[in-house]
């Protein structure tokens, strides 16, 4: 529920509104805005009686969300969330932001050509999994904590921003040593003690579609974040199980402009994991920056054919050259930007 305040509504009457909603029984999160703050009534178990709230000074009106979500919606948070990196990077704002690398961490040496290539290109954050979510057993698994020591010299040579996944509650704490994103993956896009790990580790979370999940569904899982008390929440469209094997995943463009007009939070699209074909990265790529997505995130590996996994989506070092080259100029037609790198660490 969410109790919207007059325009001018002073001080004194925000404050009476939060002690009425603390007296029944509620958390009161005030939101002040532009134009008028809001008080939003956080724990409702559907018994609240609005009518004491509307009946307060200062008090326009009180929205009941109806949606299953509460505090990831529009209605909730009608400006748009940006989430503030180190180094001025902003996600949700009118840059669009580049995440590239490989799929997982392997080797220093392939770590840090991937950070020096996409930075040179114009990534902004690097990507690369030292824990991998594998279908079988058998496959390779990521190098574990090793693996994010190379993400931290990588960091540390190149500049850039690191997301990299966490898979359990565990691996939340050693992932937000080094990363400035921690990337939930669409397996565990419902594992929700792992969601409450991220929410509580003080750090901008990626949260990725499940493989079989609706948007609603992807919304509440970003619920779990927030209910936490973590704003920093960056959702991702990578493409959903389809019927048709042509390509990996079905990659639902549509998602962008959907999860937009329900949501407040910034949401990217990963067109590698979205079709598995490194041919059809390009133009995805360009389709979700042109369909409004805040960032995209491409798999880039210095020898595809050698890597551990995703070799078969992964775009060969001159062919993410070309891919931002594209996406600036698509970027700039819709009026904004690609994010700089020339700003990290700034
Ligand atoms: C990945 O980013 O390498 C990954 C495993 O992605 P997803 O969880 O979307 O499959
Ligand atoms: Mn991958």
């Amino acid at each position: 529920m969410l109790i919207v305040m007059r325009h001018g509504a002073t001080e004194e009457e925000i404050q009476r509104v939060v002690g009425v909603i603390r007296e029944m029984g509620y958390q009161a999160r005030p939101m002040p805005g532009a134009q008028r703050t809001a008080v939003g009534l956080v724990g409702n178990d559907g018994r609240v009686e609005s009518s004491r709230l509307e009946s307060l000074p200062g008090v326009q009106e009180v929205i009941h969300v109806s949606k299953p979500y509460k505090q990831v919606s529009r209605e909730w948070k009608v400006e748009n969330t940006v989430v503030r990196l180190t180094g001025g990077i902003t996600l949700g704002g009118p840059d669009v932001v580049v995440i590239a690398g490989p799929c997982s961490v392997e080797s220093e040496r392939q770590i840090l050509e991937s950070a020096r290539h996409v930075r040179e290109a114009g990534a902004v954050i690097l990507r690369g999994g030292a824990f991998k979510p594998r279908t079988s057993p058998y496959s390779f698994q990521g190098l574990g904590r090793p693996a994010l020591k190379l993400l931290g010299k990588a960091r540390e040579e190149t500049g850039l921003l690191i997301c990299t996944e966490a898979m359990d509650p565990d691996g939340v704490g050693w992932v937000s040593e080094v990363a400035d994103i921690i990337q939930i993956g669409a397996r565990n896009m419902q594992n929700f003690s792992l969601l409450r790990a991220a929410g509580r580790a003080g750090k901008p979370v990626l949260l990725k579609r499940g493989i079989a999940a609706t948007i609603t569904e992807l919304l509440l899982s970003a619920e779990y974040l927030l209910a936490e008390g973590n704003n920093d929440v960056i959702l991702c469209e990578r493409g959903v199980r389809g019927f048709d094997p042509t390509t990996r995943n079905l990659f639902d463009l549509s998602a962008i402009p959907v999860v937009q007009k329900l949501s407040h939070l910034p949401i990217i699209a990963d067109p590698s994991h979205g079709t598995g074909l490194r041919e059809k990265v390009i133009p995805m790529a360009r389709a979700a920056v042109a369909a409004g997505a805040d960032g995209i995130m491409v798999e880039v590996h210095p020898d595809p054919d050698a890597a551990r996994s995703d070799g078969a989506q992964s775009l060969f070092p001159e062919q993410f050259v070309q891919l931002m080259r594209e996406v600036r100029v698509i970027a700039e037609v819709i009026g904004r930007r690609i994010a700089e790198p020339a700003s990290v660490g700034a």
